[in-house]
């Protein structure tokens, strides 16, 4: 079977994890990052991820959680649930997540958590953006996520430089993108465990490689269950509320 799974910024969401594993008939996965941060199950999902995907990087969550960036960048929410994350981590997933790189090459794929220009930070959202980053990389797939709102960028065979020859895609549910001869693709997985686009279920993307596919789909979890469990351990009401609306 030459489907793989890619899926990320899960944000210490068991259920919606598990809901995505479930649903998806998928012989590998990989994770672009932000495993943990925002969402009350940090250790189950780093373990979830650590047995079932065939590779990860760390986001920039992961590595506030541990400690490895200043939490005065992030957000006073953000911030909270990373300290959260810390004081809960257990020995085993902490090692996982610190055993993470910034970037990922296998193949024709290139695996990062933000941009390939800036693995931890950079939220892509242009086509001026997107051909910056292009000119990072040179396999034909770049997946990626940290805005957690699911995307494609597509580049033309023309100049390598030429902003005219990128095509914003977004992608709609179940309908397959054809990768092309000659075109590069930057593809935002969107996010299992906290969505922003409008739309609270989890998002994520199957490769199909005998078909030379990609397909975006979403997956329905049990939100409620997750927002009391955030609220048990006491997490941020506007981090609780987000996940019904998926902003
Ligand atoms: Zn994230």
């Amino acid at each position: 079977m030459s489907r793989t799974g890619i899926i990320g910024d899960v944000h210490a969401n068991l259920p919606a994890l598990e809901t995505v594993l479930s649903a998806a008939d998928c012989a590998s996965w990989i994770c672009i990052g932000d495993i943990v941060g925002y969402g009350p199950f940090p250790n189950e999902c780093v373990d979830r991820i650590a047995g079932t995907a065939a590779l990860s990087v760390a986001g920039n969550h992961d590595l506030g959680s541990l400690g490895a960036l200043d939490l005065a960048v992030f957000n006073r929410d953000a911030r909270m649930a990373c300290e959260w994350t810390r004081e809960v981590l257990e020995e085993e997933p902490r090692k996982y997540l610190e055993s993470l790189d910034a970037v990922q090459a296998v193949g024709d794929r290139l695996v990062v958590h933000a941009s390939p220009r800036d693995p931890v930070w950079e939220y892509v959202s242009t086509k001026s953006q997107a051909l910056d980053n292009f000119l990072e990389f040179g396999q034909r797939l770049c997946f990626h996520g940290h805005s957690h709102v699911p995307l494609v960028f597509v580049k033309g065979t023309g100049m390598p430089d030429d902003a005219e020859d990128v095509e914003a895609v977004v992608p709609r549910e179940g309908r397959e993108i054809e990768l092309e001869d000659g075109r590069r693709y930057l593809v935002n997985v969107g996010s299992v465990g906290q969505p922003r686009d409008g739309d609270p279920r989890s998002c994520y993307v199957i490769l199909d490689e005998d078909r030379g596919t990609l397909s975006f789909h979403r997956a329905a979890y049990d939100v409620a269950l997750v927002q009391e469990r955030m609220a048990e351990v006491g997490l941020p009401p506007f981090l609780i509320d987000r996940l019904a609306i998926g902003r």
